[in-house]
């Protein structure tokens, strides 16, 4: 079996440009990507620098894999299983077989949590349109002085609620389940900010026509409700499963820590992108790889010349 320099586990924005990084340094790199990059669901980014027109996520990605690919790196459809540090660096079973490697870059991302009861038929086309959103800090100027209803409650659903307000006075926080969570701190907060609260569960979600165009309407302890744009605020799973089964340390919620090279506390393993405890966005993602690449290419370097 042969041994790459580094095998980077994830295809998003900080995969794809590790890969970039790491194949102009001239080393063995490989990528294995399952395939559900939360990039791949951006209508149409307008906060990525470049792009003054904006860029559909999909589009993005496949440039990135493009330029990539341009440099002898090979996107390979599969899913790590399972990944081990031993003395000579990891192990990794997939899918389709086992791979070695000397070092390890995990940009496997985060998956949100979608609204019960909320469909994929009527999800999808709803994101498509942004009816459906789920990043105030990348679309929030999108819905400037629009409806805009916060599908959560708690101290998260609070944090977004309030963030959204700058963008708009018509916000409402809507409890997913039954009646809301909130300390009288936050009920004050809210309250202060003018941001109206529904009680759920919220269900039969639609998009509905009104005079003005198109709005996504869902039942509420209030009644139907429909709004401009929907924020759901019920948190994300982070695909940190596989450092964290192999040792690496993780806050509470899962997100990976790294030194600020993006080493984790496994010799050898980094982590980028939104796995990683930081703000959740493309360039983040891009630059944390960029600082994960270089170290990877220096350790190495250390370990054994990279002469040509
Ligand atoms: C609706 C929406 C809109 C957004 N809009 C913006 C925006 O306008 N601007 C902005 O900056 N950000 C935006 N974001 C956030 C942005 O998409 C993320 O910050 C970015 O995609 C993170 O990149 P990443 O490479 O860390 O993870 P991801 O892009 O999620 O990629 C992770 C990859 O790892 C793969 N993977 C996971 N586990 C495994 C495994 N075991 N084996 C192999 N592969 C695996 C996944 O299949 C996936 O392809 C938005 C997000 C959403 C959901």
């Amino acid at each position: 079996m042969t041994t790459d320099d580094c095998i980077i586990i994830g295809g998003g924005p900080a995969g794809l440009t590790a890969a970039i990084y790491l194949a102009r340094y001239h080393l063995r790199v490989r990528l294995f990507d399952s395939g559900s990059s939360r990039a791949a669901m951006i209508p149409r980014t307008r906060n990525h620098a470049g792009y003054p027109d904006g860029i559909a996520g999909k589009d993005l990605l496949a440039l990135m894999l493009e330029q990539a690919e341009k440099y002898g790196v090979e996107r390979q459809a599969v899913r790590v299983e399972r990944l081990r540090h031993d003395d000579e660096g990891f192990a990794l079973a997939t899918e389709d077989g086992d791979y070695r490697a000397r070092s390890v870059l995990l940009a496997t991302g985060v998956v949100n949590h979608r609204p019960r009861h909320l469909l994929p038929e009527v999800h999808d086309p709803a994101l498509e349109r942004g009816l459906l959103r789920y990043c105030p800090v990348c679309d929030g100027y999108e819905v400037t002085d629009k409806k805009v209803g916060v599908i959560g409650t708690g101290d998260h659903g609070v944090r977004e609620a309030l963030f959204l307000r700058s963008f708009t006075r018509d916000v409402t926080l809507i409890a997913p389940e039954a009646e809301h969570a909130l300390d009288p701190a936050c009920a004050a907060k809210l309250d202060e900010a003018g941001i109206a609260r529904v009680n759920g569960p919220c269900g039969n979600y639609a998009i509905e026509q009104n005079g003005q165009g198109e709005q996504l309407a869902f039942d509420t302890a209030r009644g139907r409700m429909a709004f401009d744009s929907v924020y759901p605020a019920l948190g994300s799973r982070i695909r940190s499963h596989l450092a964290v089964e192999a040792g690496a340390r993780a806050t509470d919620e899962g997100c990976l820590e790294v030194d600020d090279h993006q080493r984790t506390s496994i010799p050898g393993l980094f982590a980028a992108g939104d796995v990683v405890k930081g703000l959740d966005q493309i360039s983040h993602a891009m630059g944390e790889a960029g600082v994960a690449a270089t170290t990877i290419r220096n350790m190495l370097g250390d370990q054994r010349p990279l002469w040509r």
